[in-house]
Formats: C-alpha cells, structure tokens, sequence
C-alpha cells in the first residue's frame, strides 16, 4: 500500500503478528523511499454478498435456505447435523473469499454440490438430479460413473 508521509507506492513489511485470538493481522511497514514506519491491520471481511437469483432478482444471503436445500438432499442419510453445519460454515466462508457484493445462486449451488459429494453419495445424486435437471439416462449415468 502506499506510504502515508509521501505517497511511495513501495512499503515494506518489517513486523507482522496475530492479535485479537487471531482475528486481525497487525503489520508494521517500512517505506522504501522516505523510511517512514507506520501500521496497518488486517481483517477478514465478514459481510455475506448478496444472491442474484436466475430471474435477476436480488436477496440477502440467507444460512437458512442453504441449510434447508442440504438437508432436504441429506434428509435419513446418515450424516450429522455437525458435519452439515462444518459444510454450510464452509461455503459460507468460500463466498465471503470470493470478495463479491453479489453471486449467482449458481456459485452456492456448485458449492453445495462439492460438499454433498464429499458428504454423501446419495444425497449428491438427489441434489444433482434437481441442480443439473438431467434430461436424459445418459447425461445421469455418466454423472453417476463419475463418483465410481
Ligand atoms: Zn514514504
């Protein structure tokens, strides 16, 4: 970043530790050009980006929905409802890393889709029957062949 006496677009870093339980990531910088130190912190962005749903209307994100669409996926599988939450916190996490103000439900859908075939062979099939809307035999059985 740039330096804050002069301008400099050249910093260095000199010190860099975790504080707040490893929340924020404090720096101590060096400018290159006037040798001026100053300080800056780190810290996750924490805002959930907003859902550009397939008719463009947009909606706040919203943990209930993604976590009713795994479960109806899930529902008598034998997965815990703490392996079903470390996956929700995981995709939530992965849209906050995208850095965007607003994703397609399409992204959350790919997302919950790579989980559910982690999670569960089954569920993944019942949720990629619905998501992919397979039109034919085929195009299913060579997602099925794909999991052997
Ligand atoms: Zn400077």
């Amino acid at each position: 970043m740039h330096c804050p006496f002069c301008n400099a677009d050249d910093s260095k870093v000199i010190d860099s530790r975790l504080v707040r339980d490893g929340c924020e990531v404090r720096r101590r910088r060096q400018c290159s050009v006037c040798n001026e130190r100053f300080t800056t912190f780190e810290v996750a962005e924490l805002i959930m980006p907003n859902v550009i749903k397939s008719n463009k209307v947009r909606e706040p994100f919203n943990d209930e929905k993604l976590r009713n669409g795994m479960k109806r996926a899930l529902e008598k599988r034998p997965v815990s409802s703490d392996a079903i939450e470390d996956a929700v916190m995981r995709i939530k996490s992965k849209l906050r890393a995208t850095g965007e103000r607003e994703v397609p439900t399409k992204l959350i859908g790919d997302f919950v889709i790579e989980e559910l075939k982690n999670l569960d062979k089954v569920a993944y099939i019942r949720f990629a029957s619905v998501y992919f809307s397979f039109d034919d035999i085929e195009q299913f059985s060579k997602e099925i062949a794909k999991l052997q």
